[in-house]
Formats: structure tokens, C-alpha cells, sequence
């Protein structure tokens, strides 16, 4: 099993990347950090990590190598190498463990799993759901996939970054319960937005609403968290849309394979569309309400912050 006396290699210091590493520090890791924009992993190196050049550079320095970025493409050059930078697998030791914590496709991890197991290194699929805060708090739930001796080995690595993990079965089997989660937080935030929506036109605070029904049967992580901001009209991001734009395609392409159909995912896909058209896809996923708010010319708001 790792210990905390054990260098740690981090891939990818965006919104989610960078808490995590800082978690993996305050819990006694070293850290040997990479980011495509090398000033993020500056800011990092005056805390205390090492600085790479690469990621076949992280992989030849660290025996397990953490990867948050984007999606399936870029975990892929990531791992394979691009614009002349050597990937993980150039670098890789063997008895390494990468554990992937972006949120892509299942085949692709599998493919990458395959890779990995011919250098004699393994890949856990570790996506992460809980969004900014639970990356920051070290909160975060992470859903696995892959086998058991590599996941162990690397438990308290994810234990500095959440407080549930879940081993879900094997390669890619992580991706399949986060595109679950998914389809499950779009329904939510569906079903928030149509409640702001239809309580502000029906003359009721809809702070006021939230706190009522954050308590009850419909209480949910997106109306404690995402609710307060839609009131406040605060569209930043914690999670961007273009990001769950990606998931989304993610669980239809997956769904299509099945010949299953997922209508209110399909749904909820349109409406975001409609919200990248109109505000971009760096908006906060709270801006469905925006697609509902064009429709029906109702604008949610208050002064009052809920307590939640
Ligand atoms: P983000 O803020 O956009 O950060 C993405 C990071 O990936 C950046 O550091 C970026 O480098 C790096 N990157 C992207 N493409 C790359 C490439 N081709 N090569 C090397 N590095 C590359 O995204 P995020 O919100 O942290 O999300 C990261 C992952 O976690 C995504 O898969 C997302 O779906 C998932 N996730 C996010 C949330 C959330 O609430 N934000 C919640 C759960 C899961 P640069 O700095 O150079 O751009």
C-alpha cells in the first residue's frame, strides 16, 4: 500500500485538479505535478511540489500518477504523447499505478487499461463527483473501476481526495457509475429549474421555496447547492457546461450501443444546447434554468439568500 511518505504524480490543475493536489499535499504526499499551462503548475511549485516538464516526465518520478483533465482525447494524449511532449506511458515504471480521475469513456479507459497492463503497470478509473467544494473539502465521492490489488495500493492516495470510495468492478466500470451520476444530476437540475421557474411566476419567494423543499422528499444536491446561486443570479462555474455537454454525449453514445433509450438525458442535452447558444460553455450548469427562462419569458430571482 502507498504511504504518505511517497511521491505523488498529478496530471491536470484546472478547477478540479488543482484542490486535489493540494489535498494530496496537506495529507503528507509529495506531489510531482504537470499542466499543459505550465504557469498553473508554478503557482503549485511555490506551495511545494516538484515541477514536470511532461507527463512521461511525472510517470518516470512518481509510481502513482493521478490524471485530471478534460476528456477521452486528452487523457489519451496525456497518456500517449502529443506536440512533442512524451506521455505517461514513455515513462512508466512497472508495478506503477494511473489512476485515471477525468470523466471519459469507458472504452477508451479500457483501450488505455490494455496499454498500461503490457508495461506492467495497471489504471484505475476514479471519476469524481461532488464539484468544486467536494474537491476542495476533500469530499469528493470517486467511482472505480479496475483490479482490486491496484485500487488498494492506491486507497490512501484517494482517501486525502474523498470520503467515498466506491469500487464499482472492473476497467471502466468507475466511467459507467459516473455517467450514471450524470444522468441522475441533469434529471435533478431539470427538476429544480422547472420548480424556480413555475414558483416565481406563481408569485412565491423562490428562497423561500428552497429552503422548504431542500428539507423534504425533493431535497437534492443540486437545489442546496445550485439553487442559492440561480437566485442570486450567479452563473459562474463550479462544473461548465461544455463539460456536461461532454458527459452527456457520453451516456447517449453509451445508451445508443445498448439501443436503450434515456429521454429526459436527451432532453435535458437540447435544453443545454440551447444554454451554450446563448451564454457559452463556460457558463455554470446552474444556467439551465436559462433555457426555461427563455421559453416561458420568467426570470428567477431574489434578495434573499436561502438557509440551507
Ligand atoms: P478544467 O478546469 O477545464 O481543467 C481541465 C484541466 O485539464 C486543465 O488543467 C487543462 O490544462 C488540462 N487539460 C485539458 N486538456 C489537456 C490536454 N490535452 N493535455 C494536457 N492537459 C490538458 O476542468 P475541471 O472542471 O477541473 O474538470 C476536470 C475533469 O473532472 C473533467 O473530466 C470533468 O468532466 C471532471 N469533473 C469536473 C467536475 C466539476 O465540478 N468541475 C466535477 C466532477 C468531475 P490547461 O490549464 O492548460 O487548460
Amino acid at each position: 500500500m502507498v504511504t504518505t511518505r511517497e511521491t505523488v504524480g498529478f496530471i491536470g490543475l484546472g478547477i478540479m485538479g488543482m484542490p486535489m493536489a493540494r489535498n494530496l499535499m496537506k495529507a503528507g504526499f509529495g506531489v510531482v505535478a504537470h499542466n499543459r499551462t505550465m504557469s498553473k503548475a508554478a503557482a503549485l511549485a511555490a506551495e511545494g511540489t516538484q515541477v514536470a516538464g511532461s507527463p512521461a516526465e511525472v510517470a518516470r518520478a512518481a509510481r502513482v500518477v493521478v490524471i485530471c483533465v478534460t476528456a477521452s482525447a486528452d487523457v489519451e494524449r496525456v497518456m500517449l504523447g502529443t506536440d512533442g511532449l512524451p506521455g505517461v506511458i514513455e515513462g512508466v515504471q512497472p508495478g506503477s499505478v494511473v489512476i485515471d480521475m477525468s470523466t471519459i469513456s469507458p472504452d477508451v479507459t479500457r483501450r488505455l487499461g490494455g496499454l498500461l497492463a503490457e508495461r506492467g503497470s495497471s489504471l484505475i478509473d476514479a471519476p469524481v463527483s461532488g464539484g468544486e467544494q467536494g474537491a476542495i473539502n476533500g469530499t469528493l465521492s470517486i467511482m472505480c473501476g479496475g483490479e482490486a490489488v491496484a485500487l488498494d495500493r492506491v486507497r490512501p492516495v484517494l482517501e486525502a481526495m474523498g470520503t467515498r470510495i466506491t469500487h464499482c468492478g472492473p476497467s471502466g466500470a468507475g466511467q459507467t457509475v459516473k455517467l450514471c451520476n450524470q444522468i441522475a444530476v441533469v434529471l435533478n437540475n431539470l427538476a429544480m429549474a422547472e420548480a424556480l421557474v413555475f414558483c416565481q411566476r406563481s408569485g412565491v419567494d423562490p428562497a423561500v421555496m428552497l429552503e422548504a423543499i431542500a428539507a423534504g422528499a425533493a431535497g437534492s444536491w443540486q437545489i442546496s447547492n445550485l439553487g442559492p446561486k440561480v437566485i442570486a443570479r450567479d452563473f459562474a462555474p463550479g462544473f461548465k457546461v461544455g463539460l456536461q455537454q461532454k458527459d452527456l454525449r457520453l451516456a447517449l453514445e453509451a445508451a445508443d450501443g445498448l439501443d436503450l433509450p434515456l429521454p429526459g438525458t436527451a432532453l435535458v442535452h437540447q435544453l443545454f444546447r440551447a444554454v451554450e447558444h446563448a451564454h457559452g460553455p463556460d457558463t455554470g450548469t446552474q444556467a439551465l434554468v436559462r433555457a426555461l427562462e427563455a421559453l416561458t419569458g420568467v426570470e428567477v430571482h431574489s434578495d434573499r439568500r436561502p438557509v440551507i
